[in-house]
């Protein structure tokens, strides 16, 4: 039966980006928050108490109340900007040379703003897949999110999204369904909770931290402490990103890279 075939075995690189402040200049909850006034905020005793989703379903909630539709909230997620040279950086590495480069986006966000986001800037079709909380709007305009999961070994992640646990996952499971193998993973972050994918990687991968972010400043100031195997890159910008990863991968055209550098700066 052709379709019990094992595929032939492939090797490629895997990158995988947060979103929040690594993607997007800003965090895509607390945009949404600022559209309550300063007197309806909810008490932030709610996210010590119950944590950081119940606090956001008290946002959603009240920012349903000041009648503010499933639009407004869409086109707020629109308007945020990218982190300079970020939808250049990911369309650069969706169309490498050979095509070798799989993309994911691990994140503490949610379908509906990711996907409403990616659209607006031509990139969603640049990903293989994206794991982040789901989410809707109910009949009534009510956003909804849910956990993405329930877990409780990882002490360096929240209960309801343990990124190391899902790049696991996903390389592993690429592996035994398409035989696909990750000569290199490639991790690109900015926060605190992408420390744990961070540490699964292997020598020869690489993180990307954030230059002055919480996951780069970590990183920088407890490194011997911490079982870090991949080397590390820091960037400021895509554009800066992209030629660092450049001169590790003529794929990626440095020429190119150099000159949308130059063309950056230029402006
Ligand atoms: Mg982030
Ligand atoms: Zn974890």
């Amino acid at each position: 039966m052709a379709n019990c075939k094992i595929p032939p075995r492939v090797s490629r690189r895997l990158v995988a980006f947060d979103f929040d402040c690594t993607v997007v200049d800003d965090n895509t909850d607390t945009v949404v928050r600022d559209l309550l006034p300063a007197d309806h905020l909810p008490s932030e005793t709610i996210i010590h108490n119950e944590g950081w989703q119940e606090y956001m379903a008290e946002v959603f909630r009240r920012v349903h109340q000041q009648c503010c539709s499933p639009q407004t909230i869409r086109d707020k997620i629109r308007c945020i900007p990218e982190v300079p040279g970020f939808v250049r950086l990911l369309k650069r590495l969706h169309q490498a040379t050979e095509n070798k480069y799989d993309l994911i986006i691990i994140s503490d966000s949610n379908t509906i703003f990711i996907q409403e986001w990616l659209d607006a800037h031509g990139l969603a079709n640049c990903f293989e897949s994206i794991f982040t909380n789901p989410a809707h709007f109910d009949d009534d305009g009510l956003l909804h999110v849910r956990p993405y999961h329930h877990q409780t070994e990882c002490k360096l992640s929240a209960a309801n999204l343990c990124k190391g646990k899902i790049l696991e996952h996903f390389v592993a499971k690429r592996n035994l369904r398409d035989n696909t193998h990750y000569e290199r993973i490639i991790y690109v972050g900015d926060g605190h909770n992408d420390l744990c994918p961070v540490l699964k990687l292997r020598q020869g991968d690489i993180a990307c931290p954030r230059q002055n972010f919480a996951l780069e400043k970590k990183i920088t100031s407890q490194r011997e402490k911490m079982d870090l195997r991949a080397d590390v890159i820091k960037w400021k910008s895509g554009f800066e990103l992209l030629r660092q990863l450049a001169e590790r991968d003529a794929a990626l055209d440095a020429d190119d890279a150099d000159a949308t550098l130059a063309d950056a700066t230029k402006h």
